[in-house]
């Protein structure tokens, strides 16, 4: 297997005909098969007779999807369409990104995840349970395609906002890799999602007849690690140099994990490090409203898990290209979890990710009191748990700040922290509001506000596409942040002018080149590339880009 992307072969394909043919959705075509196919590859008969060019096709499929009633439906027809032909799902999906990113990804993925056994269809990736231990590698041996660079890998127990789903959590690594397909041109049979399917503490799941996966409590113990260790060397044997996307793990294991595995294995967790970069983006967005500078902020953040540890040490790097140190840096943190203010004087209790953060000042329970205390320039909610920016405490930020800045992260929509339009209609439309989730543009006192989606997508596939192009044989912060900074720059002035700190939807492509250019310039400057570096960065990336169109069969 060639590890350069500009030299590797085509995937092996066995030569398929007829019924075989049309069940493979990588290679159907449906009624796009040409009559010189047809002819050569038994199809005759099996096909409507007229040739429908791909243009055509959308069209007809488009119809199909927005006949669908509901977000759930639309999400099941796409994943069908995907089951039957990917080259389509996909050329669909690049023509109407804006619309359809909610569907294949949050917030509906999200229902997609809770309904997963109920609306199951088709397999998609490769599920490995506990039962599997010791057969990673016959399981791995199973899957089709011979050159992985990345795949995506959940144990469930962390789903968007939605907590334990078990092997449900299944229809996360898909959507994510769609989106690695969709906004950076990887290329999809290089893709590997995959379900690591060790129960659920979910009581409604395991009192399901119809849940499919393992009918028993979440592992804890040491085979539950074993199981995870024995998956990444095997990913590492297999496919050498793959990139494995941790995704959605609980933070009790997500942070441990990381850690483990970044330096020996292309591993990242998008969850914490993905989150951090987007996010330091679009702060960096909003300060570009407000004239002022990184370093001089006073950040609350509610939630100290894996998307706020990882948004403050994205920021801290961002302090530090300013000039202060990391001490000075993590001054400028308050921490509110579960328990109130993260304080010395909880030090033992703090899981180890929050303890750098612990400060030294008396207890407070209570949000409000912190926000009244410590006058926030940023109040981030990265949580999970919705409405808990209430008026109280928005108000109160608002008399002491001229333009608060406003990031109600949580996932999904039903779990965002608070609304765009609370956070417009509560600051007089002062605030610089971003979610994690989309919210409609919000109509406020007769001026227009378009709030930013800090979504991950802005990040993680351009990394991904850096990664493989560049040959990283790891993921370091320093990709991240290069990416954040990149994405940061890509924001136009108008767009900024109507209250949005992303770049719009539509432009994901383009983001995702510059990041994926920027990501590969790192990989260099730190000499972690295994590959001879290109004389032109922006032509090599451009390239490896996949594209959604047919390749003639005969
Ligand atoms: P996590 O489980 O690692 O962390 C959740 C944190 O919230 C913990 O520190 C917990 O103590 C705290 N918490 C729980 N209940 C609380 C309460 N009542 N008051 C204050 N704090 C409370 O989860 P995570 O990975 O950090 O994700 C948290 C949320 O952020 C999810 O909803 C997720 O969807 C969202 N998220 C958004 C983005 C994005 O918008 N780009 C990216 C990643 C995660």
């Amino acid at each position: 297997m060639s590890l350069d992307p500009a030299t590797a072969p085509p995937q092996e394909f066995e030569q398929r005909t007829g019924v075989d043919l049309l069940n493979d959705p990588r290679l159907n075509k449906g009624a796009a098969f040409t009559p010189e196919e047809r002819e050569q590859l038994g199809l005759r008969g099996l096909l409507p007779p007229r040739y429908a060019p791909i243009e055509e096709q959308v069209a007809r499929v488009y119809e199909n999807f927005s006949y669908k009633q509901s977000d759930l439906m639309k999400y099941i027809y796409l994943i069908g369409l995907l089951d039957r032909n990917e080259t389509l799902f996909y050329y669909l999906l690049d023509q109407h990104l804006e619309e359809m990113m909610p569907i294949v990804y949050t917030p509906t993925v999200g229902l997609g995840c809770q309904k997963y056994s109920r609306i199951f269809r088709r397999p998609r990736g490769i599920c490995i349970s506990l039962d599997d231990k010791g057969q990673v590698d016959a399981l791995l041996a199973n899957w089709p395609y011979k050159d992985i660079r990345i795949t995506v890998v959940t144990d469930g127990e962390r789903i968007l906002g939605l907590g334990d789903l078990g092997l449900n959590g299944m229809g996360i690594p898909v959507g994510k890799l769609n989106l690695y397909v969709a906004a950076a041109g990887i290329d999809p049979s290089h893709t590997l999602p995959v379900c690591l399917d060790v129960g659920t503490n979910n009581a409604e799941l395991l009192g399901d007849p119809l849940y499919l996966g393992i009918d028993r409590k979440r592992e804890r113990g040491p085979a539950y690690d074993e199981l995870v260790d024995e998956f990444v060397w095997a990913v590492h044997k297999r496919w050498p140099g793959c990139i494995i996307q941790f995704e959605d793990f609980g933070n009790r294991n997500a942070f441990r994990f990381l850690a483990k595995y970044r330096e020996k294995t292309v591993a990242f967790n998008d969850d914490i490090q993905g989150t951090g970069a987007v996010t330091l983006a679009g702060l960096l967005g909003a300060l570009r409203i407000t004239g002022q500078k990184l370093s001089d902020q006073r950040i609350v953040t509610l939630g100290a898990g894996e998307a706020g540890i990882g948004i403050a040490e994205s920021i801290i790097a961002g302090m530090k290209d300013e000039g202060i140190d990391r001490e000075q840096a993590r001054a400028c943190f308050w921490f509110v979890d579960s328990k109130g203010l993260v304080t010395q004087d909880r030090y033992d209790q703090l899981a180890e990710h929050k303890k750098p953060f612990a400060r030294d000042d008396a207890p407070i329970y209570d949000l409000a009191e912190v926000v009244k205390q410590v006058h926030p320039t940023m109040l981030l909610g990265v949580s999970g748990q919705p409405g808990k920016f209430t008026q109280q405490i928005v108000t109160i930020m608002a008399q002491a700040v001229e333009r608060p800045i406003i990031f109600a992260l949580s996932n999904p929509t039903s779990k965002a922290e608070c609304t765009a339009e609370q956070a417009y209609a509560w600051t007089e439309g002062r605030a610089i509001f971003a979610s994690g989730s989309p919210f409609d543009p919000v109509l406020y006192k007769g001026k227009n506000y378009r709030s930013g989606q800090g979504n991950n997508v802005y990040i993680f596939p351009g990394v991904g596409l850096g990664t493989i192009v560049g040959g990283a044989t790891m993921v370091t912060d320093s990709m991240f942040h290069v990416a954040a900074n990149a994405l940061a720059a890509e924001v136009p002035q108008e767009v900024l002018d109507e209250g949005s700190v992303y770049p719009a939807m539509s432009d994901i492509k383009k983001v995702s080149m510059k990041i994926a250019c920027e990501v590969v310039r790192e990989v260099y400057r730190l000499g972690i590339s295994r590959l001879p570096e290109p004389d032109d960065i922006e032509k090599t990336v451009a390239d490896y880009v996949w594209k959604a169109e047919y390749k003639s069969l005969v």
